[in-house]
């Protein structure tokens, strides 16, 4: 363990069955990074994803969040979960509550919060993603990219210093997908640590300070974009990178 890294994980196995699916990461991510999971479908990236807030349970392995060692029954999962956000492609918003009160639910369940404090908070992390003037809004009403940009904001309401992304804009028309990027770029740029798993090469390509290729349930190469993109070493990445681009 190595309190340099925000998350480490090391010679990470998780099989469903006789399925291997993950076959031994590693992978450190340092404070402040953003790492782009890129690779074919079924390769593993949301297992890997899930395992880091340890709603998979791997079968072999260290995963350590700010040093912690989730495996470690000593350790407050929750507490750890508190610190990494999490959005999904389904945004998962409660259709039965407002807007707000998406976003402060949970800071003030978990006590990190009064009410006043999370709705001063939540109306912050609403600017950030350009939607204040829906506070008020059911979010079965708003459109797919408001939806998930509600969803970055009540992951950042809780001020976690991880954010994990899977596939975030598959879900979305295209005219949408642009708007919720352009949150997540400007996360990355005030310095938020992220893992994003995405079709989207271009954010990879402009955003990621690393660009990470999963095939086949292991890291094949990871690099640079300059590195990934423009000079790929493995035939998989090259084959992968002649299908998407
Ligand atoms: P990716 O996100 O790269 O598309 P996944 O991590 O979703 O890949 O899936 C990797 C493999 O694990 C696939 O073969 C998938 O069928 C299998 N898998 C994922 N989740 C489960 C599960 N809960 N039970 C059984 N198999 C699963
Ligand atoms: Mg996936």
């Amino acid at each position: 363990m190595d309190k340099h890294y925000k998350v480490q994980v090391k010679d990470l196995h998780k099989s469903y069955g006789s399925n291997d699916v993950l076959k031994g990461i590693n992978l450190n991510v340092k404070p402040n990074e953003v790492v782009c999971m890129i690779g074919p479908s079924g390769s593993g990236k949301s297992t890997f994803l899930r395992c880091i807030n340890k709603l998979e349970e791997p079968n072999s392995g260290h995963i350590y969040v700010d040093g912690y060692d989730i495996a470690d029954p000593q350790v407050n999962i929750n507490k750890v979960r508190e610190n990494i956000g999490m959005v999904f492609q389904h945004f998962n918003l409660f259709p039965n509550m407002n807007v707000l009160e998406n976003i402060t639910l949970a800071p003030v369940q978990l006590g990190k919060m009064t009410k006043a404090e999370a709705e001063k908070a939540a109306m912050h992390y609403l600017d950030l993603v350009g939607l204040q003037d829906k506070a008020t809004a059911n979010p079965v009403k708003l459109s797919g990219g408001q939806q998930q940009r509600v969803a970055i904001a009540r992951a950042l309401a809780m001020k976690p210093d991880v954010m994990l992304f899977d596939e975030p804009t598959s879900a979305l028309d295209p005219e949408m997908v642009g708007d919720v990027l352009a949150v997540m770029k400007r996360l990355a740029q005030e310095g938020m640590t992220m893992i994003v798993v995405t079709h989207e090469m271009g954010f990879a390509k402009q955003v990621a300070d690393r660009v990470v290729f999963f095939h086949d349930g292991d890291i094949r190469e990871q690099g640079t974009p300059e590195e990934i993109f423009g000079n790929p070493q493995h035939e998989d990445t090259k084959n992968f990178l002649d299908k998407v681009l």
